[in-house]
């Protein structure tokens, strides 16, 4: 049973009250190992430390702090079996996927970072009146960085990368559902050499230590990736301490598939956009609107293909769909299966519980479930369920498929398949959702501004975006 620790000013120690959590394998149902419970108490001296290495790290050149971040990103690719695996088994997701996407990725976002902040220069203004004006861009304080377990270390390190590479400190809280990457990438932080206080982990609840970053006086930015009521509740908390706030939510993101797409690439990139991650994926597209022409055929396609889609072991080469991410997760997840048929939805395919043996006869597996005949406003269509269920519904007109697509209460992001340039651009424009993926899904570029609209959250992640959060802007004017 490996006993993770908090680390804090460069170590790796026991939260101050010496109370531990389970943390579950879900492939399993079994405890597995321990997480400490942190207090505020933790937070307290994670804080403290983070402060106390402000002064020199947001004046070590960019270069150096560079440095840094690239040898962790180096040693994150040194253990991409290692991490893959405790990703895997943490969270539930198939090992093949944590091996291709997840660490890979949490290498790319510390490099990309280490290398975006050495371009990130200010800008300068001529004013006809006879003055120039400069912009500096300073690192903020100590950031608070939290983050959710659907891609643990992928978003962990989303946050953490621009927050340290624009010479911010960090007290940092992975989610105690999925702790390990964390713990293990704080030993690769010190293995790196990355100055003590720079980077604190405080591990725990989010009622408890998540909370006490979000109130702690001395943290003026916090940076949040988690579901919309979470996200409500800190913004309630940091709006009147006045703190810098970024907030990535929740979706629930339309798939809009027109008659004169590529219908193979459609069919089988929609089969990825709807079940990878378990459907646990804020981006994937869980209510696919297909124009009435194909709909027949497209459900046809779609149902034969996603019931070829092999649920089971997680370590398992040959498996699609792992396990949901924890027992509570799966209930939620059967309970919107449920509302569904309740509001008259016919289940095409999946709908029940998955019984595996061996190792993974206590497991937390779903199949994947595809609801048609459902209406776009009734709740199944409106909430986010963030499993593997996707709903179907034919549409005969553009202005009715984005009205059903702007229904709900997120903007997060959406996908387009047409071969129509004009009728493309013309959608993409008319859909109220921060990301838009024409003819293809989750194709990122780290450059690029990402983020929801409405109830998906406020701000930007991504390229520069990011980096101006994490500084603070004065402008100085000089008259000539
Ligand atoms: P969650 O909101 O329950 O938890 C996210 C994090 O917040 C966890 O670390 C948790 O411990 C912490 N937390 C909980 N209450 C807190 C509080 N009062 N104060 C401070 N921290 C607190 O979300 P989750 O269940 O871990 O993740 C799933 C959600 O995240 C889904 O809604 C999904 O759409 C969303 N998500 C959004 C994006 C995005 O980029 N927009 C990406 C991934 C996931």
């Amino acid at each position: 049973m490996t006993q993770i620790k908090n680390y804090i000013n460069g170590e790796l120690v026991a939260p101050v009250s010496g109370e531990y959590l389970d943390n579950i394998n879900p492939a399993e149902g079994k405890v597995y190992g321990q997480i400490p419970d942190s207090t505020s108490k933790d937070v307290e001296k994670a804080t403290e430390a983070a402060k106390a290495a402000f002064e020199d790290w947001s004046n070590t050149p960019v270069t150096k702090r560079a440095r840094v971040l690239n040898k962790i990103a180096d040693l994150i690719d040194q253990n991409h079996e290692r991490l893959a695996k405790a990703e895997s088994e943490d969270n539930g997701k198939p090992l093949k996927l944590a091996m291709s996407v997840d660490i890979p990725r949490a290498s790319a976002n510390m490099r990309f970072y280490a290398t975006g902040i050495q371009h990130f220069a200010s800008e300068s203004h001529y004013t006809e009146e006879g003055a120039i004006n400069y912009t500096m861009r300073r690192p903020v304080g100590v950031a608070g960085c939290i983050s959710p377990w659907n891609l643990p270390l992928y978003l962990f390190t989303w946050k953490i990368a621009p927050a340290l590479a624009a010479g911010n400190t960090v007290v940092a809280k992975p989610s105690e559902v999925t702790p390990m990457t964390a713990f293990l990438f704080s030993e690769l932080c010190i293995e790196a050499g990355l100055p003590s206080g720079v980077l604190n982990i405080v591990h725990g609840l989010g009622g408890k230590a998540g909370q006490a970053i979000i109130e702690h006086k001395d943290i003026p930015l916090i940076s949040f990736t988690g579901g919309t009521e979470t996200g409500k509740r800190i913004a309630a908390t940091a709006a009147p301490m006045f703190k810098k706030l970024s907030l990535e939510l929740g979706g629930k993101n339309p798939n809009i598939i027109f008659a004169d797409c590529d219908f193979d690439k459609a069919l089988s990139t929609s089969v990825i956009s709807s079940f990878a991650n378990q459907g646990q994926i804020c981006l994937c597209g869980s209510r696919i609107f297909v124009e009435e022409e194909i709909h027949d055929k497209f459900v046809a396609a779609f149902v034969e293909k996603v019931k070829k889609m092999q649920v089971g072991d997680p370590a398992e080469e040959s498996t699609r769909v792992g396990a949901v991410v924890s027992k509570p997760h799966m209930e939620k997840v059967l309970s919107y299966i449920k509302l569904g048929k309740e509001e008259g939805g016919e289940v095409l395919t999946g709908g029940q519980q998955v019984k595996l043996d061996g190792r993974c006869e206590n497991g937390y597996f779903i199949e994947p479930t595809v609801i048609t005949g459902l209406s776009h406003n009734c709740r199944t269509n409106q909430e986010e369920i963030f499993g593997p269920v996707v709903t179907i519904m034919p549409f005969n007109e553009e202005e009715e498929v984005i009205e059903y697509a702007n229904s709900t209460a997120y903007g997060l992001a959406a996908t387009i398949w047409t071969e129509n340039l004009t009728k493309a651009h013309r959608v993409a424009h008319s859909v109220k959702s921060g990301i838009i993926w024409v003819n293809c899904w989750l194709l990122r570029d780290l450059r690029t501004p990402f983020g929801g609209m409405k109830q998906s959250g406020v701000g930007r992640e991504g390229g520069w975006e990011a980096l101006r959060f994490f500084t603070e802007t004065k402008n100085v004017c000089i008259k000539l």
